[in-house]
């Protein structure tokens, strides 16, 4: 199977139906074959609305969840987005559609390489895919205009809402690893922060320090 015009259009009418209606979002997503970033025995599922498992154990997002998420962020073309869980390499790939420059970290070294390859071979010159525990953000090229993160926490990490812009959106999933969680949408004011609520979702825990491989 390949992301030809009839599968992207049964995709992008699937992103439809769930609430994706951002026409920047679908077009970003039309632009970024899935297929490229689940390998071996799941890539003939690329294109169905659902999570798949990837290397190390991990899962690449569902792409109803992947759009809902970048929607939720309403990235614009001079930001600087950092991403927390490369994973794939997919959701990044997207960002990078939208955004003027994505830095997206991982505690897999194995896993940001495998994407850093597939961001090489797809000709995707801005992103910045690099290995450490995300919860620190990263402090140099801080302050981001929006931060994602695509692992759940049990409270938004402090040092990722010091490193977000005054103006700036932070989405993320929060709650205890096996219970529901909350999707949750954090924008930085003058004087504080604001929480919004979103939708119920279920991501792999953000943990600490960095992976075995
Ligand atoms: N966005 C990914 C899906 C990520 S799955 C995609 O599009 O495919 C969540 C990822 O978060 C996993 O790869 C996991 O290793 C990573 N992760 C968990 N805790 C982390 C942490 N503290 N710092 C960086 N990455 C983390």
């Amino acid at each position: 199977m390949t992301f030809d015009a009839a599968t992207k259009m049964q995709f992008l009418f699937a992103l439809r139906s769930k609430g994706v209606t951002d026409a920047r979002v679908l077009t970003a997503m039309e632009q970024v074959d899935r297929a490229d970033y689940v390998k071996g025995t799941f890539a003939d599922r690329a294109y169905e609305d659902m999570p798949l498992p990837i290397a190390c154990g991990q899962t690449i997002s569902q792409p109803s969840v992947v759009g809902l998420m970048t929607q939720a962020l309403q990235v614009t073309a001079r930001d600087k987005v950092l991403e927390v869980g490369t994973g794939s390499g997919y959701q990044a790939a997207i960002l990078s559609k939208l955004a003027r420059r994505v830095y997206t970290v991982d505690r897999y070294r194995r896993l940001v390489q495998a994407a850093r390859d597939v961001f090489e071979a797809k000709d995707i010159t801005n992103i910045t895919a690099f290995t450490a525990d995300g919860s620190y953000g990263f402090a140099e090229q801080a302050p981001f205009d929006r931060i994602l993160l695509t692992a759940a926490a049990e409270d938004p990490p402090g040092p990722l809402l010091a490193q977000l812009r005054v103006g700036g959106i932070m989405v993320l999933p929060v709650g205890q690893s096996d219970a529901v969680q909350s999707l949750i949408r954090v924008t930085r004011h003058e004087t504080g922060y604001e929480y919004d609520e979103l939708r119920a979702v279920r991501f792999v825990p953000l943990l600490e320090g960095l992976g075995p491989e």
